[in-house]
């Protein structure tokens, strides 16, 4: 996924379809709206990113989850399988970014999927989809004929705490 912090308006459209498609229990958010200033006053500059799971390359969620209920799919996204969670949290303290959450009503942990039952059916995810300045885009990275990769090609990025170490696969537009 690539987010342009340059068309972000922090209006959080992609916030309401996330708990809209995915019935997200209200209290908890699979993503959420970021405003972070930087620099020294009067060259500020205030940026705004939809936050969410990163889907990382390398996650440590999935390396601390005993039983394997939480693992990398097809296509690099990172799931949970309700069957084999049972709600001990390791991955919630194994992440970086502190994403996830115990679903009141599944008990498993709960997180941000890419909307894969979407992607399967050739749909975006349901942010993507909704953003009305068109600020996200989501595909296959490794294809260079893919929009992410042009993107990514022609802008600089950033990823959110690249020591942590886990190669996120979020990009950000700076
Ligand atoms: Fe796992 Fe956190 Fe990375 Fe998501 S952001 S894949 S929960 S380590
Ligand atoms: Fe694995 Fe579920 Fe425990 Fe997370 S809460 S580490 S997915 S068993």
């Amino acid at each position: 996924m690539v987010i342009d912090t340059r068309k972000c308006v922090g209006c959080m459209d992609c916030v309401l379809a996330c708990k809209a498609e995915n019935k997200v229990p209200e209290g908890y958010c699979r993503d959420w709206i970021v405003t972070e200033t930087t620099g020294r006053f009067p060259d500020l500059r205030l940026e705004i990113r939809s936050e969410r799971c990163n889907h990382c390359d390398r996650p440590p969620c999935v390396m601390n989850c005993p039983t394997g209920a939480i693992h990398v799919d097809v296509g690099g996204i990172v799931l949970v399988d309700n069957e084999r969670c049972t709600g001990c949290k390791n991955c919630m303290v194994a992440c970086p970014y502190a994403v996830g959450f115990i679903n009141p009503t599944t008990n498993c942990s709960d997180k941000c999927t890419f909307c894969a039952h979407r992607i399967r059916k050739g749909l975006k995810p349901a942010c993507v989809s909704v953003c009305p300045t068109k600020c996200m885009a989501f595909g296959d990275k490794d294809d260079p004929d893919s929009e992410v990769s042009r993107l990514l090609a022609g802008r600089p990025w950033k990823v959110l705490k690249p020591e942590a170490g886990t190669s996120p696969t979020v990009y950000y537009l700076t």
